[in-house]
């Protein structure tokens, strides 16, 4: 199939089906550790987002440039600018159709983006947390020539496992880390709803290369 805007089409649709129902929870873990607000925050940014009516030739890079802008404006909190800026740049490196060595780079270059936004380490119990080891995954898949469908199941294993370590974690950067030691023992929710967004990667581009 041609991999336009379509496809980007599909990856937020399938994380809005992921975030929909789980919106109050993330909501919950914001509560414990911030203002209670990211599911809320994030699920307003992914309606915006799949509402855009994307020309059918419209190239995919194109597409997530578009939706990285439409979440800076509609997500808001710490959270909005740093989602945006991870589609912007996924936006400005992507290749059509995405290879595991591409999608590998792409992603770092998002990545990049969000920690010189909002300067993160792993470790600080953030979105990070997530994202890191979703990227590494794709990059250790890239060097072994895996198939992008092992890839991307890797790297939402790798995603999830980064989001459940951050209850470990003492918050060091946003709201949460406004709690100090007492931020440990929650899970962050940037960091579980990021996962949320890489299993939804996962599950349209795996069902494309079938
Ligand atoms: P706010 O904290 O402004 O209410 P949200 O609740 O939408 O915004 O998002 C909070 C999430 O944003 C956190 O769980 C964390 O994952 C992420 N976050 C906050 N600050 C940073 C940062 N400096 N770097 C990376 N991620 C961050
Ligand atoms: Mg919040």
């Amino acid at each position: 199939m041609q991999f336009g805007s379509q496809a980007v089409q599909a990856w937020l649709l399938a994380a809005l089906s992921a975030v929909e129902p789980r919106a109050g929870e993330l909501d919950e873990l914001d509560r414990a550790v911030g203002d209670g607000d990211h599911g809320s925050n994030l699920l307003r940014g992914l309606r915006a987002a799949t509402d855009i009516e994307f020309d059918d030739s419209l190239p995919a890079a194109e597409a997530l440039k578009q939706v990285g802008m439409a979440l800076v404006s509609t997500v808001g909190g710490a959270s909005g600018p740093l989602f945006g800026t991870f589609f912007l740049r996924l936006g400005q490196s992507w290749q059509s159709p995405p290879s595991v060595i591409s999608l590998a780079q792409s992603m770092r270059i998002g990545l990049d983006g969000v920690v010189a936004r909002g300067r993160a380490e792993v470790g600080d119990a953030t979105m990070v947390d997530a994202l890191e080891p979703a990227v590494t995954a794709l990059e250790q898949s890239a060097a072994h020539g895996a198939p992008l469908t092992d890839a991307l199941a890797l790297a939402t294993q790798a995603a999830e496992v980064g989001a459940e370590a951050t209850r470990d974690m003492v918050a060091k950067r946003g709201r949460a880390s406004y709690l100090g030691e007492a931020s440990r023992g929650h899970l962050d929710p940037g960091a579980v709803s990021s996962a949320m967004l890489v299993r939804a990667l996962e599950e349209t581009l795996s069902g494309d290369a079938e």
